[in-house]
């Protein structure tokens, strides 16, 4: 089945009045970076303009950091760590459900300032804006309930005691696909551990960072938080190489991140990265083959396929793949794209810049070049705003580039295998190691393979479903280190081995 006609999808647009970009000029927060509890001008007068990728209009500018105003955040974030590290889990746990409560009553401005700096469907936004509250109130909780090795006389005359401490001053750098998410992932954890941060959000969405930023001024501890906005080279780079600055910790591309590790390693900093991914998605015969394809609809497409862990590789078994793949087209073909206001039932937004648009559109040019076969979508959305039609690529051969770098937008493919050990040797050849899931109704097959997949998540007959209480993270080529859960909480701590002569 092949629905290709161009005509398929739309872009259905907002008014003007109804538009966030319309609602936003009320809502955004002030320039300048956030340093020791204060917004603060640059040191350099050069700008960074913020585009909305619905309009492609520049709805703010903020300034493009230089690497002494990191050095003046770090000194801010150096001096407030030392009261902050000494403060008991139960006061840190009350500053972090704080936070939550002041987004919480916020809530519709971030989700204005993010559909506008992003484009991004209020459905998706909305989600955002919890999962954000979520994760402040689970690390609020969590951080109150560590629990390490035993303390006990493990050498004869000598006690000994595990102390978990924080590391100092963390660096943090977010990416543009979930700006406010992926910022909490890092603050909540690494305030809660008793450190202070140094944040420098994506270039391209760095306002409801800095509005939290707003939000959050002379609530909670001066220079615990510290914004400075600018480019990866230069601040994020600073970051990296900053001598006081204990651990580095980035959300981005693998680029990004093979560049902060190797300047980190210079001055022998812990770094913490959570990269890029191409999740395979394996659909065995026995599968729910309607609920697989149900499944990839949700999760290859949510924030229109911007998403380290979308469902975007599908694996399916020769004998149900043309089944699967029929129901796939006529899933995705009842997706509807728009600006954030478009209507409640608008699911897929824009590419978050022209150049990532163009990036997108070159990776289906190739598709369509190498004679690969659109089942739906396919092309660029006419007119303003950087829109890509819902796209599913089938019958693609193994090893196919398509099918192994990341696209980062709305495009899935579909390959087929013809047994369970193919399955997997395919689904492993892959350089990043994120994420991927099975489908089967088999429960020996719900095991076996995801024991057999070199991925840091697993799902079975499900796909991008998160929780707090759960790690995230990486293996290969998609990072080190875990974001959410008990994990991140001892990802950003040391351990201290204390031990005591009874005879001194
Ligand atoms: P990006 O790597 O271009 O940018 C991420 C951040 O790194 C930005 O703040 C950027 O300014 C900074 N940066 C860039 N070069 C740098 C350098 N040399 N030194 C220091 N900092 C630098 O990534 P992006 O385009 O914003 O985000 C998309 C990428 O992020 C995708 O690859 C996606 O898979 C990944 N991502 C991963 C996760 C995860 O949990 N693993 C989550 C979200 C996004």
């Amino acid at each position: 089945m092949t629905l290709t006609d161009t005509e398929q999808f739309t872009v259905r647009r907002s008014s003007a009045e109804q538009s966030c970009a319309g609602l936003l000029p009320a809502v955004l927060p002030p320039a300048g970076h956030f340093i020791g509890g204060t917004f603060v001008p640059g040191s350099s007068t050069r700008l960074i303009d913020v585009v909305d990728p619905t309009t492609e209009q520049v709805i703010a500018s903020v300034q493009a950091g230089t690497a002494s105003d990191v050095d003046v955040a770090v000194e801010a974030a150096v001096a407030a760590q030392k009261s902050w590290g000494a403060t008991t889990p139960k006061e840190r746990s009350e500053v972090l459900s704080l936070i939550a409560n002041i987004i919480e009553a916020n809530r519709e401005a971030f989700e204005i300032i993010e559909s506008a700096n992003t484009g991004k469907p209020r459905m998706v936004a909305e989600d955002d804006v919890s999962s954000t509250i979520d994760t402040f109130r689970f690390m609020a909780g969590a951080s109150r309930t560590l629990t390490s090795m035993a303390g006990g006389d493990y050498a004869t005359g000598h006690t000994s005691v595990i102390l978990r401490e924080p590391v100092g001053v963390v660096g943090v750098i977010t990416p543009w696909n979930y700006p406010l998410l992926m910022a909490a992932w890092k603050i909540a954890p690494i305030l809660a551990a008793g450190n202070s941060i140094v944040l420098k959000p994506s270039e391209q969405t760095p306002l409801s960072t800095l509005k939290l930023a707003e939000l959050v001024a002379g609530r909670i501890p001066d220079g615990i938080l510290n914004v400075v906005t600018g480019q990866g080279r230069t601040v994020g780079q600073r970051l990296a190489e900053h001598p006081d600055i204990a651990l580095i910790a980035l959300t981005g591309s693998v680029v990004s991140g093979q560049a902060v590790a190797e300047t980190a390693g210079r001055s022998v900093k812990r770094v913490h990265l959570e990269l890029g991914g191409k999740a395979p998605v394996v659909v065995f015969p026995d599968a729910d083959v309607r609920a697989a394809a149900a499944g990839v609809r949700n999760a290859g497409f949510w924030n229109a396929g911007q998403d380290c862990g979308a469902a975007c590789r599908v694996l399916v078994h020769e004998s149900v793949a043309e089944e699967f793949t029929e129901h796939l087209v006529r899933e995705v073909g009842t997706l509807v794209v728009g600006a954030p206001d478009g209507g409640d039932d608008v699911e897929i937004g824009p590419m978050i810049s022209r150049p990532h648009f163009e990036r997108v559109k070159e990776s289906l040019a190739e598709a369509k070049a190498a004679g690969l076969q659109v089942a739906i979508g396919g092309s660029a959305l006419e007119g303003t705003g950087y829109f890509i039609e819902p796209t599913v690529i089938s019958n693609v051969p193994a090893g196919a580039h398509i099918a192994t770098h990341e696209i980062f937008g709305p495009v899935v493919t579909v390959e087929s295998f013809s047994s369970t050990e193919e399955a997997i040797t395919r689904a492993n050849e892959s350089p990043y190691g994120l994420s991927a899931s099975v489908w089967t109704r088999d429960s020996s097959l719900s095991l076996s393979v995801p024991k057999q997949l070199d991925f840091g998540t697993v799902w079975v007959n499900s796909h991008l479903v998160l929780a707090c209480e759960v790690p995230w993270g990486g293996f290969k080529g998609s990072g080190y280190g875990r974001d959410l859960s008990l994990y991140a909480l001892d990802d950003y701590s040391r351990t201290k081995h204390v031990m005591i002569n009874h005879s001194a």
